[in-house]
């Protein structure tokens, strides 16, 4: 009967180290759901019984009489492992198909879960009867003294794991599955029958019988395990096989600790023949011989899951860039970011790009384990980042090459989208531009026919105000009409400005000195400011002030909104230009102490014919804006600017690039 106990030897071993294994990969999956969990505990119960009947095994081929402290410490264990088996079993499945949706609603999570371990529950008394000091320890047939209720408990789990498989069975989206669930339903199936055999055998006595049994039920039992090591890989069972790094990992470390323990044994075995230290380096140094097939297996199969993530970082980057042909950036990003969470299992993914979106200037110091910063740049050039967060656990290689992939991918694709968006926006402009073009046409044609006999009746009447037979009653009201042939033609002016285009094309580049062009402006507009009493003031500053607008432009944007500051400004009012020069842009500020300018209206005083002036064309700021753009310059309107008071309109003009 010696290769007997060497079976049960062999198989004892392989049921500890196969549910560690499962153990250990699940405590480095990355994503445990509670379906992991129970699967944890599970294995967690077959690692106890099977360790500890094998280190039972191992004490009674060893010692003569074991130690009892020993022995005690072996039952203790294995009884708890066997004591949870029966629930984890009908949990594991009942979670397993609530993954599925297979499950009934109406029943509570917690009502299930009560279902399952309730036995446990109830049986409890007996199970403190069995590890009081003193109780009979029969490692044979354990589940003998844990009662017959438990092993009616033992097998109806069996019988449930059974009916959920033949469900799963006729569940499962593709042959594979299907065999692997059917091959699962079998063995639970099997064990559900061999059980009641073997206890009622050695409720009998018929012992050497069941002592024949036993070693069956083991290897019944490690089948699922076997099963699930190969079908992990084949159809990525559990979203583990993503791991395939982990797994080789701790396959590897499983076959090396085996090969030693083998490696002592045999330098025992061969003690008459060789020095044990002598067989022992020859059989350490054995492997070396097959380090280079196994090189040649490795590098191959390592090349494989690399071509896998080169394939599958590709296949992320196609509906990147498919969304990036639609030109436009924000959407982009936040596709982008939710896109790769979802394919790579991450937690969490954001993507900073230069010059955009917040947090770019300090880069998050206290960065946890699990959290993950690419950098994108091209030819040197900081582009932006890309920051991950997995969930929990490390992020295992594979992602982090197909992140390193995408962070090189992404900029180009952000290009693609910037240019778009830029090409995009261009046709829009253009698409504006004609039909200002249009409306301009007519308004310029209309003002320009009004212009000319405006013209002329101004200069009748100031020659015929010049008469000295002129009654005071008539000249007075002529000098009215005057002052409204006056209005009529500036606002007909500004109509003229708006519908003209400020650059004319093949003007060439130009530029002004804005010093002289304020001056300018100011001086045509005192009048109007003395009329009202408000003191105009220009702070002109030393050295020149050169912008790259033409100083037709520059006189149309500073005469309205000097116009719109001294319109604003109350009676002896105050307003104040100043001229500062910078590296890039140099800035004329117009500041004003009238009412200012509401939040609201904020928004809306770019608006062509947005007015809130009853004698206004709401033209002037939709000019200003317009002109300034064409010139590649900004504005800023402040408001208030003082004691709830006042507005400051800032320009921003475009310096001259100096040779
Ligand atoms: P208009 O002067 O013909 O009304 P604008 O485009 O020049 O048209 O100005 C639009 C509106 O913006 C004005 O009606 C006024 O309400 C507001 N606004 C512009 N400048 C000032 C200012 N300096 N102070 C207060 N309100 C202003
Ligand atoms: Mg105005």
């Amino acid at each position: 009967m010696r290769w007997l106990l060497y079976l049960r030897f062999f198989l004892l071993t392989a049921g500890t180290l196969l549910p560690f294994f499962w153990m250990v990969v699940i405590l480095g999956h990355r994503r445990q759901r509670n379906f992991e969990r129970i699967f944890f505990f599970l294995c967690l119960a077959l690692t106890l019984f099977f360790g500890c009947s094998l280190l039972e095994l191992n004490a009674t081929l060893y010692y003569d009489v074991p130690p009892r402290g020993l022995l005690r410490f072996a039952w203790i264990f294995l009884c708890l492992g066997l004591w949870f088996l029966p629930a984890l079993i009908i949990h594991l499945h009942d979670e397993y198909a609530n993954l599925r949706g297979l499950l009934d609603a109406r029943r509570s999570y917690f009502q299930r879960v009560l279902a399952a371990y309730s036995p446990v529950i109830l049986l409890s008394p007996k199970l403190i009867a069995v590890l009081q000091p003193g109780s009979v320890m029969d490692f044979d047939h354990p589940t003998r003294i844990l009662g017959p209720l438990y092993q009616v408990y033992l097998v109806a789990a069996m019988l449930v794991g059974a009916f959920w498989q033949s469900r799963f069975t006729k569940a499962a989206p593709d042959a594979e599955q299907k065999s692997f669930h059917l091959a699962l339903m079998l063995v639970l199936a099997c064990l559900a029958v061999v059980l009641p055999a073997m206890f009622l055998l050695s409720a009998y006595g018929k012992l050497p019988a069941a002592g024949w049994l036993a070693p069956g039920l083991f290897l019944l039992a490690l089948l699922p395990f076997g099963l699930l090591i190969s079908n992990v890989q084949r159809f990525n069972f559990l979203q583990i096989g993503r791991q395939r790094n982990l797994i080789y990992a701790v396959f590897g470390i499983f076959i090396a600790l085996l090969y030693l323990s083998f490696v002592r044994r045999a330098s025992l075995w061969l003690e008459p023949y060789l020095p044990p230290a002598a067989s022992g380096a020859l059989l350490l140094f054995l492997p070396v011989v097959f380090l280079e097939p196994l090189q040649r297996i490795v590098r191959q199969s390592l090349r494989k899951t690399a071509q896998n993530e080169v394939d599958r970082a590709q296949k992320l980057m196609g509906p990147i860039n498919e969304k990036a042909r639609s030109g436009n950036l924000g959407p982009l990003r936040v596709f982008a970011q939710g896109w790769i969470a979802e394919q790579l299992q991450l937690a969490e993914v954001s993507i900073e790009l230069a010059g955009q979106g917040p947090g770019l200037t300090h880069i998050s110091v206290g960065k946890s384990s699990s959290e993950e910063v690419f950098v994108m740049a091209r030819s040197g050039n900081y582009l932006g980042r890309l920051r991950v967060r997995g969930f929990g656990s490390m992020i295992s290689g594979e992602t982090y090459a197909a992140l390193e992939l995408i962070a090189e991918q992404l900029p180009a694709a952000f290009d693609l989208c910037r240019l778009i968006e830029e090409k995009l926006q261009l046709e829009r402009e253009l698409a504006e531009r004609e039909r200002l073009a249009l409306v301009g046409q007519m308004a310029a044609s209309i003002s320009h026919n009004l212009k000319n006999p405006l013209g002329s009746i101004k200069t009748i009447l100031q020659v015929q105000m010049e008469s000295p037979e002129l009654p005071a009653s008539l000249r007075q009201e002529l000098q009215m009409v005057l002052e409204e042939i006056n209005r009529l033609s500036a606002r007909l002016n500004q109509l003229l400005q708006f519908s003209r285009p400020g650059v004319r094309a093949g003007s060439g580049a130009q530029s002004c000195e804005l010093g002289q062009v304020v001056e300018i402006v100011a001086n045509v507009l005192r009048h109007a400011a003395e009329e009202r009493h408000i003191a105009l003031q220009f702070a002109r500053i030393n050295g020149e002030a050169v912008a790259t607008i033409g100083e037709e432009a520059a006189n149309d944007i500073l005469s309205n909104v000097l116009l719109n500051a001294i319109e604003a400004a109350p009676a002896g009012g105050h307003v104040c230009i100043s001229l500062q020069p910078g590296e890039r842009f140099c800035t004329v500020s117009v500041k004003d102490d009238g009412p200012g300018i509401s939040t609201a209206d904020q928004a809306k005083v770019l608006q062509p014919f947005f007015t809130t002036k009853a004698r206004g064309t709401g033209l002037g700021l939709a000019i200003v804006d317009r002109r300034l753009q064409e010139a590649g310059g900004t504005l800023e309107i402040h408001s208030p600017v003082a004691n709830g008071r006042g507005t400051e309109v800032r320009l921003h003009f475009r310096v001259a690039a100096k040779e």
